[in-house]
């Protein structure tokens, strides 16, 4: 099985990916996770993007592209995976598609979670007074939503001209929209 999950800053994607990624046995690979652990070690990867990811912005595509060929290369994620947050632009959705016919493998299915924008700013405001997450302040905040907007929404056009789209609604307490999420899951893949 191989997923994507995607869905406008303070969604839920993090928090159902693990979910689809227990039911269908597979790796939920998160590049916002991957690089907030490179920015915490300090290493190169994490002195190239910390600064970025504060700001709201994309990480280039170049490094992002590199840094999900080298996860996926990876043993776990031979017979499947679930990618949270990637591609997040058209040139990602390329790479990812190359990437892919080169290893003589397609995607499954893009679940796409829609959730109000009142929702979606009460959740992060909310997670800021939690989790602490640089990139959780206002002003980024709104900056996440507009690189959303501009740059990720047009790759849902692109995965729905293959059919290959799964909306599935994102209010709800998580306990619910796990629930939706896996019944439309397996309505649509049939398991
Ligand atoms: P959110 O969806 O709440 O913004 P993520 O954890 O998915 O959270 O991403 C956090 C940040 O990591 C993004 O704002 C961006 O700077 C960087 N990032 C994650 N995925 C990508 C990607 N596919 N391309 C470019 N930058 C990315």
């Amino acid at each position: 099985m191989r997923l994507l999950i995607t869905g406008a800053p303070g969604a839920g994607k993090g928090t159902l990916a693990g979910a689809v990624a227990d039911h269908y046995s597979i790796p939920a690979i998160s590049t916002g996770n991957m690089f907030r652990a490179a920015a915490a070690s300090g290493s190169e990867l994490g002195r190239q993007v910390g600064a970025i990811m504060a700001s709201g912005g994309l990480v280039p595509d170049d490094v992002t592209d590199a840094v999900v060929a080298a996860r996926l290369a990876e043993p776990d994620a031979a017979a499947g995976w679930l990618l949270d947050g990637y591609p997040r632009t058209l040139a990602q959705v390329k790479a990812l598609d190359d990437l892919l016919a080169g290893r003589s493998e397609s995607l499954d299915l893009v679940i796409v979670l829609d959730v109000p924008r009142d929702v979606m700013v009460a959740r992060l405001v909310h997670r800021a007074s939690i989790e602490g997450r640089a990139d959780d302040t206002v002003e980024t905040i709104r900056h996440r939503m507009e690189v959303y907007a501009a740059s990720t929404a047009p790759i849902l056009d692109a995965y729905a001209a293959r059919d290959l789209v799964l909306t599935v609604d994102g209010d709800g307490t998580p306990d619910e929209v796990r629930e939706r999420l896996l019944a439309a899951l397996i309505a649509r893949l049939g398991h």
